[in-house]
């Protein structure tokens, strides 16, 4: 692909706060920028040129952006494949319609896996409630997920028992036709991390350090990124891990493959080996730390693939700890939302604050996140339990 130059337009099908960060990453770098999100004030709508306020299957919405654009990107995992195959027609896209139909379906995303010869959760794919009842009793106790939709822990219901799968298929139907769901074996974790690569139409391919993630109620609360936070080991075999599922797809663009580090034996600390669990066609919410923390952002990364312009490995100058600021946050001080005190956390050395420009505070919403950045590893760690406590964000 002849690289595009400063002044060419790039859009994103997606206006929440991935696309918002998109956007600043390539108005930086000389470009202009759509976006294609039906809500009003989507974070990414607000800072971006143009903002086509259209559904995402909408003929002259997707027409409006082919006519604006030069390339397309995604942010949402969740947009229509059927959109992006559409613009693809004319358009250079980043990633393609193909690798995010299968990131989009958690079993095709789960074979994908296998081919690549990567390990997974034992798991089955369940399509009706006599499948449901014929379960093999070594999946349990499990993880009932649906095969689409789901995110932040939603669409997913946890089981002991073969009478609980029953209730939890039941729970996740929805309409008419089955959904169609997946049962993971419920696997002891001693960590979770992920991968952030970023992949080009000339296959060139560059990764963010390795980022260790704490999850609550199945929403990623903490990361933390520094030299050796997990064995060489260990570091080497997801990265290589995330090098052939990306390669696998033929992907281009920004990729995160998710791992959970098993626990080794009794010891629940020990750290066993690595099982693939999901990946997203797009930048992630493990990589936020990288605007502030690495050479090149996974944002800017996105921006270089779909303009064809060069990958460069972006190097981790500083140690840091990204949390993330739930809505909840708004809530300390009871059900009436208030402001969380940021003059007090803007007073802490190393803390870079975004706020994703959404108006209404809600329990488990993304409204921001805070990446501190320090000389090393446990100085970032201090100064993040600091800002952690003045917010109301429980240590970790
Ligand atoms: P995301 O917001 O990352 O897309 P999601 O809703 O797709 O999340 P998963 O990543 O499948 O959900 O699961 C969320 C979290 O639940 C995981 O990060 C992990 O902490 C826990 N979890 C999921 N599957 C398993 C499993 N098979 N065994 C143990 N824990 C699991
Ligand atoms: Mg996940």
């Amino acid at each position: 692909m002849t690289p595009l130059n400063p002044g060419a337009t790039l859009g994103v099908l997606g206006g929440g706060q991935l696309g918002r960060m998109w956007s600043h990453a390539a108005q930086a770098l000389g470009f202009r920028t759509a976006v294609l999100d039906p809500d009003k004030h989507s974070p990414a709508g607000l800072v971006s040129h143009v903002h086509v306020c259209a559904d995402y299957l909408d003929a002259a919405g997707l027409a409006h952006m082919a006519a604006q654009c030069q390339a397309i990107t995604t942010e949402f995992e969740n947009v229509p494949a059927e959109a992006l195959r559409q613009l693809g027609l004319t358009l250079p896209c980043a990633p393609s319609a193909e690798p995010v139909s299968v990131a989009q379906d958690r079993a095709r995303e789960k074979t994908h896996f296998v081919n690549c010869g990567v390990p997974v959760a034992p798991h089955a794919v369940l399509h009706s409630l006599d499948e449901v009842q014929q379960v093999h009793a070594p999946l349990l106790p499990g993880i009932l997920k649906t095969t689409r939709l789901g995110y932040d822990g939603k669409g997913q219901v946890r089981v002991a028992t073969v009478a609980e799968l029953a209730t939890a298929w039941q729970q996740l139907q929805t309409s008419a036709t089955p959904t169609v769901c997946i049962l993971e074996k419920r696997l002891p974790l001693a960590a979770e991390c992920s991968v952030v690569l970023a992949r080009g139409f000339d296959g060139q391919m560059v990764h963010l350090p390795l980022q260790v993630n704490v999850h609550r109620e199945g929403i990623l609360a903490v990361t933390e990124v520094f030299e050796q936070a997990l064995p060489a080991a260990t570091e080497q075999q997801a990265f290589k891990a995330a090098y052939e599922v990306a390669q696998g797809l033929n992907y281009v663009g920004v990729l995160c493959v998710e791992f959970f580090v098993l626990q080794d034996g009794a010891d629940r600390d020990a750290l066993g080996p690595l099982v693939v669990n999901e990946i997203a066609p797009r930048p992630h919410n493990s990589g936020h730390h990288s605007i502030d923390s690495c050479e090149v952002s996974q944002f800017e990364l996105q921006v270089r693939c779909m303009a064809g312009l060069p990958l460069t490995t972006p190097r981790l100058h500083s140690p840091c700890v990204m949390l993330n600021l739930l809505g909840d946050l708004w809530f300390a001080q009871g059900a009436q939302a208030s402001e969380p005190p940021w003059p007090q956390v803007l007073a802490l050395p190393g803390v870079h604050l975004h706020l994703y420009g959404k108006t209404e505070a809600r329990r488990g919403r993304k409204m921001g996140h805070l990446t501190i950045t320090a000389a090393t590893p446990d100085a970032a760690k201090g100064v993040a339990l600091q800002a952690a406590a003045l917010l109301g964000i429980a240590a970790w």
